[in-house]
């Protein structure tokens, strides 16, 4: 069996922006309140699982620093011995704001989703969001200890490929990890993903007109990035080819919906309901034999060259 240390949860499905390859601006249907896991179901669901080998958790949603008090389970998870890492991905509204107390309640470091430096083009992928803020928040991040803090750029054919060289010009200088990740045909349009899909090889290949970079295999991750050192410079650079570079034979994790929902591919089609299970009153047993089957049923690759469709439920509703 493969082994699964890491669980990526969803906290919520609502969001503060509205990324244009992500959520539709209006008509979003939201998860009523009574349908999400609470922080109690949460924390005695991980600590369940935590036999299993369960060490590091991810908090994701939407975006998880609009669920109310959000402090109060990262310091319930935090008190599980078992759990060393506790990671979160935001797109760095709030996070100015929330990093020290972030940092008090136990979060171990952060990923920013950053998709460009530009404050008009920023507004227009995430259609109201402030890049001051977002610049702001992971300076913040850097100051209370949030690190090593890793910026995600979601790589976009004829949006965002005239930064990518001003992407590692800002991790020149900044003590971060800018992470390249290719778009994936998973939100609003298929079509549209596919035609905007830029290769992570050539996105390296463009850097290196510019920078020489070399392998850091110490820099710590739970997945499939790989890591370079941006010689001369102070952080690193990453990259995450979901589509060119299939890495699902070393994936080690599974996804929990804001509605108590495992998902043991991002990109399969399948949900197991363990909210129910959990409001039925399984014990600990029954919830680690549950899991146990999902992970032992994850599938050997995926097949998202086919395209998403629209039927299914979109990232923010799943927890990218
Ligand atoms: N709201 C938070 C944020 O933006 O960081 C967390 C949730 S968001 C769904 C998690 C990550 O998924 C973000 O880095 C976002 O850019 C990425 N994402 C969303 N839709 C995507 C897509 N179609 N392809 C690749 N990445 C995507
Ligand atoms: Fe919100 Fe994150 Fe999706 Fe952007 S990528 S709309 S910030 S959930």
């Amino acid at each position: 069996m493969r082994e699964i240390d890491y669980i990526r949860i969803s906290v919520t499905d609502r969001c503060n922006l509205r990324c244009v390859y992500c959520m539709p601006e209006e008509g979003v249907e939201l998860l009523k309140h009574h349908d999400m896991m609470s922080f109690e179901e949460i924390y005695n669901l991980v600590k369940a699982l935590v036999p299993l080998g369960i060490k590091k958790i991810r908090l994701t949603g939407g975006e998880p620093l609009v669920r109310n008090n959000i402090e109060t389970l990262i310091k319930m998870l935090r008190s599980i011995p078992e759990i060393d890492d506790i990671t979160l991905t935001t797109n760095g509204i709030l996070l100015e704001k929330m990093a020290k107390d972030l940092k008090k309640a136990g979060l171990s470091r952060i990923n920013v989703s950053l998709d460009s430096l530009d404050e008009d083009r920023f507004k227009k992928i995430t259609r109201w969001g402030s890049l001051e803020k977002v610049l702001s928040g992971i300076d913040k991040a850097i100051e209370v200890g949030l690190t090593p803090v890793k910026i995600n750029v979601v790589a976009i054919k004829g949006i965002n490929d005239d930064e990518f060289i001003k992407f590692i010009d800002y991790a020149y200088k900044k003590d971060v990890q800018v992470r390249f990740i290719e778009l994936m045909p998973i939100g609003e349009s298929d079509e549209e993903a596919i035609l905007k899909h830029y290769p992570i090889d050539d996105i390296k290949k463009l850097i290196e007109t510019k920078y020489q970079l070399e392998v850091n295999e110490n820099i710590r991750t739970n997945g499939p990035a790989e890591n370079y050192n941006i010689i001369g410079g102070i952080g690193s650079v990453g990259f995450i080819g979901a589509l060119s570079h299939k890495f699902c034979s070393a994936c080690n994790r599974i996804r929990l919906t804001a509605d108590g929902r495992f998902r043991p591919c991002l990109y399969l089609d399948k949900e197991y309901d363990v909210l129910k299970l959990i409001r039925n009153g399984a014990s600990d047993e029954e919830l680690r034999t549950f899991v146990r089957e999902i992970i032992l049923g994850k599938p050997e690759g995926h097949n998202m060259e086919d395209g998403w469709g629209d039927q299914r439920r979109k990232m923010s509703q799943i927890g990218g």
